[in-house]
């Protein structure tokens, strides 16, 4: 980890997103300290930002004034999600966002198996057999189906 040409270097890590905007950036063991886009006059050489990096690559930061890191964020050009590794911050780094991508992953099959049985049901021959078996009228099936089809396009299955 090194902080230099940080300004010139174009990388995809958040670390170096987040520092390539911030002047007199300083490496203090394991954090960073920099000067705070928002609250700092410009000649101040005080450094009361703390940047740090977790082990998974996600940046932290917190001005020591009590400026909202989403305030130094837009101070220097960046989102929230410019936070968290690319690849994985959406799905892996947002509990929230973790837990809805499971529970359409978990019922993409369902919603499949389930479309393809209706499809089967909708099959004359087929037709007969259920109606008379599971006592449902034909207009029971066209809400199935529609049921299936409608979950099978939310998910995208
Ligand atoms: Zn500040």
């Amino acid at each position: 980890m090194s902080n230099i040409n940080l300004a010139t270097t174009v990388s995809d890590k958040p670390i170096d997103r987040v520092l390539g905007g911030l002047e007199n950036v300083r490496q203090k063991g394991d954090q960073y300290r920099a000067k705070c886009p928002v609250h700092q006059k410009p000649e101040s050489r005080k450094q009361t930002l703390s940047i740090k990096e977790n082990p998974d690559g996600q940046v932290l930061v917190h001005c020591f004034a009590g400026c909202h890191y989403e305030e130094v964020l837009d101070a220097i050009g960046l989102k929230r999600g410019d936070l968290f590794p690319d690849s994985d911050w959406l799905y892996e780094k947002e509990p929230n966002f973790k837990s809805l991508r499971q529970v359409i992953d978990d019922c993409k099959p369902t919603a499949t198996l389930l479309q393809v049985y209706v499809a089967e049901m909708m099959r004359p021959k087929a037709w007969e057999v259920i109606a008379g078996a599971l006592n449902l009228d034909k207009r029971d099936l066209w809400i199935l189906k529609g049921a299936a089809d409608s979950l099978r396009e939310v998910l995208d299955a």
